[in-house]
This record gives structure tokens, sequence and C-alpha cells, in this order.
């Protein structure tokens, strides 16, 4: 029986995600590697909502080779994905897959988990405690068998697997030669986001709180004040690459990039706000400032969910 509360989540993401998909064929998912450095390489996710051609798979994956074994965050948005991931992995090293890292609750980030696990039983699988337990609950069953309707069943998801291990802001991970820091500032994309560094390599993961190209998901447990506190605490660092959860990676402008979208946003919806102006009579508005972003994909089906999430914060904090 589902809560109010995840009933209203599954009802958004649902909407959001695409109700209406179109029936495709089943894809063969032959998305290539990209090599970063001798030890980190990359799988570059379509912006394509989940169908039967992707098969669930639109997220970036990042896998990282150490002396104990391959880590990988995030491994693809189905158990389908994350067979792929395996498959690639192989390609570049006899060595298991050792460790997974999950950057939020969203689906698209976590459902390979089980694609892994079917290689890599052992595999440990970390996520940001509230990830963890929001996924062990009603919410990870919803995206389970959402992803698998809206794919026509070649997601091939069976079971949920959820994160076995908790991760906090400052934690330092060692996994062979490599250590790996956790960054959590509180509600941003999600309020169980992850961004992670692989310490030495110069590089951050930043998950969903950096998007570069694409808009998503933003629900009730967002925070667009919290996202642009969470890119402003991570600019205080320098790192060679940023790496968003979608789109590609480059330098610090993807993170100046984003802030602007969101600051926009915010900005331009409390002034509105305070000219007593409703959600829907913003919207045009807010879309004539964002002008720079349309080209972005899921402009159009993202820009006004995004501007009622910004309208009910901007009302929550003025009572
Ligand atoms: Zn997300």
């Amino acid at each position: 029986m589902l809560t109010k509360f995840t009933s209203r989540i599954l009802v958004a993401a649902i909407g959001s995600m695409g109700l209406s998909a179109v029936s495709v064929e089943a894809g063969e998912l032959d998305y290539p590697l990209t090599r970063l450095s001798d030890k980190i390489h990359l799988i570059y996710g379509p912006f394509a909502l989940p169908d039967a051609r992707n098969r669930g798979f639109r997220n970036n994956v990042v896998i990282v080779t150490t002396s104990a074994g391959v880590v990988v965050f995030d491994p693809g948005g189905s158990a389908a994905a994350g067979e792929m991931v395996v498959s690639r992995v192989k390609s570049i090293t006899d060595t298991p897959i050792v460790a997974v890292f999950n950057s939020h609750v969203h689906g698209d980030h976590w459902l390979g988990n089980e694609g892994v696990k079917r290689s890599y039983p052992k595999a440990v699988i970390y996520g940001h405690h509230v990830m963890k337990s929001k996924t062990e609950g009603p919410v990870g069953e919803q995206w389970l068998t959402m992803i698998n309707r809206l794919t026509e069943g070649t997601a091939g998801g069976k079971i949920v697997v959820a994160p076995n291990v908790s991760v906090e802001n400052g934690d330092l991970i060692t996994i062979g030669d490599t250590e790996f820091r956790i960054f959590h500032s509180g509600s941003a994309h999600t309020d169980n986001d992850i961004m992670i560094e692989i310490v030495g390599e110069h590089v951050l993961f930043t998950g969903d709180v950096v998007r570069n190209g694409l808009f998503g998901l933003m629900e009730e447990d967002s925070s667009f004040k919290g996202n642009l506190a969470a890119i402003d605490f991570i600019s205080k660092k320098s790192y060679k690459l940023y790496i968003p959860g979608h789109g590609s990676s480059g330098g610090k402008e993807i993170l100046n990039g984003y802030r602007e979208y969101l600051h926009t946003v915010r900005e331009t919806v409390e002034a509105l706000y305070e000219e007593g102006l409703a959600d829907y009579e913003m919207k045009p508005k807010v879309i004539d400032a964002l002008s720079v972003y349309k080209d972005w994909s899921g402009f159009d089906l993202r820009v006004g969910s995004h501007v009622s999430r910004a309208y009910l914060e901007i009302e929550a904090e003025a009572f």
C-alpha cells in the first residue's frame, strides 16, 4: 500500500519521465567507453527518456580501476544497463567490480546495481543513508516498476538492489590504492545526493547536483536554494574535471552554467512572487528569462515543474 507521500512522488516521477512512452524496437546497448586517464573511464548516457531502445540507460557511468578491483559510480538505470557496464569493464580489465557508488535515489542512477550484482554478488554498494532507506522502502519498488513499464520489459529488472553501506559528508573511503571523498551538503537535487572526488586524480563526479545539457526532476525533496548552495560549496574547491550526472564533462564552466540556470529560476520566481503572480502566470516570463537554456534537452518538459517547485519553496520560506 502506497503512502500519500510516496504516491505523489510516483505520480510526479511518472508524469515527468513521460507516461506516453512510444513503442520502439529493443536496443543493443552499445554505448562506447571514453577513456579519461589510466584510471578512469566513462560511459556517457543518451538524453532520451527511458524506452525500449535505451532499456533505461541514460546517465553517465564512471569506471575507476584501483589495485583492489573496479569501482563504478552510478551503473545505469536498469539491470540491462548494469550488465552492459559489466561487459565494458571486462573489455578493459580482468579484475572484478568490487564497489559501486550511487549518487542519489533517482532510478536512472542506481537500478543498474542489479546487473552488476548478477556478475559480482560481493560488490559493496555505497549510498547516502537517506538514499539507502528510501531505496529500501516503497520508492525503490516504484522506480523498478516504472522503468520496467516505460522500457516495455527490456530493462530486465527483477529486484531492488539498494546500497548496503551508508556514506556521509566528509567520508573518505579507501579502495586499494585509491581514495574516494564524499560530499553532501543537504537537500539539493534531492535530499540524498552525494558528489564523489577521486582523490589524486583531481576529478569530481557531481551526480545530478550539476547537469549539462539535460534537465531533470526537481521534486518535493529538491531545493533550488540547497542546490545553489551545494554548487557554491563545491566551487570553493578546484578540480581539473567535473563529470555531471548527465551530459559532457568539462571544467568549472559546467558548474557555472547550471548554477546560472538554478539562480535565474529562483530569482525570477521570487521577484514575480513578490509582485503577487501565481505560478502559472509566471511561467512565460520565467521561460523568457531562461532563453539561453531553451535548447537543453527536456526544457519544455521540465520548466513548468521547476517553476512550480521554486514557487512552493519561496512560498514555504515566506511563512
Ligand atoms: Zn536525478
